[in-house]
């Protein structure tokens, strides 16, 4: 046994010692606590404490996602059409997590979504709003109400890879007034012309970017290809901030990981040949119920059909459910069965598990065959992702926790002066009824087409602004880490190793221990979280 800070024996590091082998024994293991036959959710139990001789900083959160792709923070957002497109799935990679792109689309939408994270440079802005020279001013005025910026690259064609022609910034167009007149000024009178642009070609590295927009006292840099067609710009405003990600997640090529879901009908064999063209890294076979031949199915399609990608399968509550899906091959499991925020489930189908138990018995099976876990839903706090962790998950997926940031998909709102943004379940009526622009029916997540009654297992609903997840991410990475320092766990494989070994403790936690470890007895409190 090692010694501990000034000689002190750390009593938890020793799970063989007089603590844990009779009438000084605290707490329950892992498996006793879940061997009650009652389901557990997170709430319902608390991990002891352990003991600290390290600093939080120094926890390692690397930890498998599949089989072959390990991150470095155990964070992955839920494919929901109100949390996960290209711009949340830059930003988990970059935070050392992962964003899995939902597929309430067409799968041309899909695999762009897909290929604008594989193609996402830091720095440079790689589809920028472009105009042509035939838009007015108020065209410009409207892309600022609705995006916040004013820096456009005027195109023949109005569009991305369009010869360019001009600029218009805010520069060009603050000193017009607000009269009908000057609002319908076409933009090939007010933009700076081509000729007075600064520009750099494609290739362009961000430290001569850097440079030259420093040199040009600009704005924007476009940067062109040799036949002077846009095809990215840069903002000096991101330049400035300067962030650097060295925790991002990336393939051998540097790119970000991204993931995609899709489900397992005939037409999501040419979904996914789209999303594999597109690079994606990991697909993830999107049912509430995963436990069918239709998964099964679908698994050795593609094992046989791209056997370097990776899939994970799901949803799956019970030992028998993940047994099939390991059997055929399945590289991780998505562990959740209505613990969703917006789930009805558990309430319609009346099948399903609390998802503490849920995610300690699969965990504790699937490790025998080497194939990780993501606890997925149902995470309302930090607190709650170190205790998926703490009982077997390698992966957290996070719906409602992210819905509501900059990065999730749709507008912000107003209700009663609050800023909000709209986050619905996957098999909510509003959800299945999505449409495309051609008014077909899409891709629907839990819905039968042959069904002519839509039976929903999810509710739409509203989620107050969060800001961004670029500053979120690495408040749950921090809380995490502390969490684990608490535990006495060095690093996520210890915490799991700890469990495994019964020197992680646990109790259960009583209705009114739960009200006890919550703020009460306030008149009023305000809960900053960072
Ligand atoms: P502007 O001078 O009004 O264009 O705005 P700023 O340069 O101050 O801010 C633009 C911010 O919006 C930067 O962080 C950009 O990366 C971001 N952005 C995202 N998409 C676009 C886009 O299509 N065009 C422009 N101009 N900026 C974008
Ligand atoms: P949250 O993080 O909001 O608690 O849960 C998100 C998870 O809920 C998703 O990752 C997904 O597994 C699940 N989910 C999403 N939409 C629905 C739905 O409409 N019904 C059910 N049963 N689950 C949903």
């Amino acid at each position: 046994m090692a010694n501990g800070v000034n000689g002190v024996l750390p009593a938890t590091k020793n799970h063989n010692d007089e603590f844990h082998n009779g009438e000084n024994e605290d707490g329950l293991t892992a498996m006793q606590l879940f061997s009650t036959g009652e389901g557990l959710t997170y709430n319902d139990f608390i991990i002891l404490p352990g003991f600290i001789d390290f600093t939080a900083d120094e926890v390692d959160l690397h930890s498998p996602l599949t089989k072959k792709i390990t991150l470095k923070a155990p964070l992955v957002s839920s494919p929901m059409d109100t949390v996960t497109e290209s711009d949340m799935a830059i930003a988990m990679a970059l935070c050392g997590g992962i964003g899995i792109i939902h597929h309430n689309c067409t799968s041309e939408y899909q695999a762009n979504e897909v290929h604008k994270v594989k193609k996402y440079k830091h720095g440079f802005i790689l589809n920028p709003v472009v105009l042509s020279p035939n838009h007015t001013v108020a065209d410009v005025m409207n892309v600022k109400a609705t995006h916040g910026f004013c820096g456009i690259p005027i195109t023949a064609n109005g569009k991305l890879g369009g010869k360019l022609l001009g600029m218009v910034t805010s520069r060009d167009i603050d000193f017009l007034d607000e009269t009908a007149t000057q609002q319908n000024v076409k933009l090939e009178n007010v933009m700076t012309p081509f000729k007075n642009l600064i520009t750099a070609p494609s290739g362009v590295t961000l430290p001569e970017a850097n440079a030259l927009l420093e040199k040009s006292k600009k704005g924007k840099l476009p940067i062109i290809n040799d036949k002077d067609e846009l095809i990215a710009l840069m903002a000096r405003t991101d330049l400035k901030k300067n962030r650097s990600y060295p925790n991002a997640s990336k393939d051998e090529n540097k790119q970000l990981l991204v993931g995609a879901a899709i489900g397992t009908r005939p037409a999501d064999r040419l979904r996914l040949q789209h999303l594999v063209n597109a690079g994606v890294d990991v697909v993830v076979l999107d049912s509430s119920q995963g436990n069918s031949i239709y998964q099964i199915d679908m698994i050795k399609f593609i094992k046989s059909t791209y056997p370097d990608l990776q899939v994970i399968a799901g949803n799956v509550v019970t030992v028998n459910q993940a047994k099939n899906l390991i059997a055929a091959g399945a590289d991780g499991l998505r562990v959740g069965m209505g613990s969703g925020s917006i789930c009805i489930t558990q309430e319609v189908m009346a099948v399903g598990r609390p998802q503490g138990t849920a995610v300690y018995k699969v965990s504790a099976y699937a490790k025998k065959h080497g194939v990780p876990i993501i606890a997925d839903g149902g995470i309302q706090s930090i607190g709650h992702i170190t205790k998926a962790l703490s009982i077997g998950a390698s992966a957290v997926m996070m719906g409602s926790l992210l819905a509501g940031t900059s990065e999730a998909p749709g507008e912000y709102f107003f209700s009663d002066g609050v800023r909000l943004k709209k986050y619905r379940g996957m098999g909510s009526i509003e959800a299945m009824d999505r449409k495309d622009a051609n008014g077909s029916a899409m891709d629907r997540y839990f819905h039968n087409e042959m069904d002519k009654l839509k039976v929903a297992q999810g509710v739409s609903g509203s989620i107050v602004d969060k800001g961004t997840v670029l500053k979120f991410l690495p408040y749950l990475q921090c809380g995490i880490k502390h969490g684990c320092q608490d535990i006495g766990a060095r690093s996520l494989a210890a915490l799991r190793d700890m469990m495994y070994n019964g020197e992680l403790r646990f109790e259960k936690r009583t209705n009114s221990a739960q009200q006890e470890g919550n703020v009460h007895g306030l008149f009023s409190y305000e809960k900053r979280l960072f």
